[in-house]
């Protein structure tokens, strides 16, 4: 894929660019201490080749190259459990299984669409699962297992490399050290153009391959696994800010709301560069899911031992 070059007039970097540019040069030198994990959103492959992706971010001066997949799977594992738990009308043995009932959930993946509904919907913001974004919650356990790398976030838009600088960890930290769109990246690498790095293709650690369709539309409605929790009429699967906007001017009246602030989904997000129609996205994400499954591209399955004592709730 080309990844395009500077215009006639060249381009200046972007302060996050010129941090990342620079965090990169350093991890290069000989003897270099600094080491850098850099963790996708899995909407990567609208804007790159996934084929050679894991060696090009090498070759570029990262140590480490994982995708958001496993941190997608740890918040559908904390919605399963939490919506079965305050369902109101889910029972066990006929019997409900806690108190705190309630019968509206609204995900909380997209930080812009938490946005809309604490500014303009505040009303709402009691179904918001209280949970982190997939993007938290792979920072958090990139962090626990790789202490001493510095974490570089590849973004499909602004709204989450905003989430990306308020995580903070110990000392009140930043987790995250960087967060770059596809377009950012895609700038760095036509201007660094950085050689494939030998070796393998696969991610390092760690992975899920069935939430490599998050970035849809319906993509966590599809692999939340709620068959006999949820009713799928009573789920609602909606994206694109008119259409949010729209559904929640009313009194919702479903149970699930699966919202996603661009129109499609993550592959809509406003720094991809790519400007494909979106059911050529789509395609990309479906094709790349089905690649990685047939040639194992994967590195190490991400499984709860590397999430052991990390907390992923979260308040609005
Ligand atoms: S739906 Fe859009 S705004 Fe929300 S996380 Fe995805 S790309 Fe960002």
């Amino acid at each position: 894929m080309e990844y395009g070059a500077p215009n006639f007039f060249g381009f200046a970097y972007t302060e996050d660019q010129r941090k990342l540019v620079s965090l990169l040069r350093e991890s290069k030198k000989k003897n270099s201490k600094t080491k850098l994990c850099l963790m996708t959103a899995p909407s990567f492959v609208v804007d790159f080749d996934y084929v050679d992706f894991v060696p090009k971010m090498k070759g570029l001066g990262f140590d480490k190259v994982t995708e958001l997949t496993f941190g997608a799977k740890i918040v559908n594992q904390n919605y399963h459990k939490y919506i079965k738990e305050h369902f109101s009308d889910y029972k066990i043995n006929g019997k409900r299984i806690d108190k705190k009932f309630q019968n509206k959930f609204i995900s909380s993946v997209c930080p812009a669409t938490v946005e809309l509904v604490k500014t303009r919907h505040p009303g709402f913001v009691k179904y918001l699962l209280p949970f982190v974004s997939p993007m938290s919650a792979m920072a958090k356990i990139v962090k626990k297992n790789f202490p001493k790398h510095k974490i570089v976030f590849l973004a499909p838009c602004s709204a989450k490399k905003f989430e990306a600088a308020k995580l903070l960890g110990k000392k009140k930290k930043r987790i995250i050290d960087v967060a770059i769109t596809f377009a950012e990246m895609r700038q760095i690498v036509a201007k660094e153009k950085p050689k494939n790095k030998n070796g393998s293709r696969k991610f390092d650690s760690f992975y899920n391959d069935y939430t490599k369709v998050y970035p849809l539309s319906g993509g966590l409605s599809s692999t939340l696994h709620c068959k006999g929790i949820l009713h799928k009429n009573n789920v609602v699967v909606k994206d694109g800010c008119v259409e949010l906007e729209k559904l929640f001017s009313k009194t919702p009246n479903k149970v699930f709301y699966d919202v996603l602030f661009c129109k499609g989904g993550c592959i809509g997000g406003p720094g991809i560069a790519s400007r494909a129609p979106i059911f050529i996205r789509k395609q990309r994400v479906i094709k790349y899911k089905n690649f990685a499954k047939k040639e194992k591209m994967d590195g190490k399955q991400g499984t709860s031992k590397y999430t052991k004592g990390l907390d992923f709730s979260r308040e609005f």
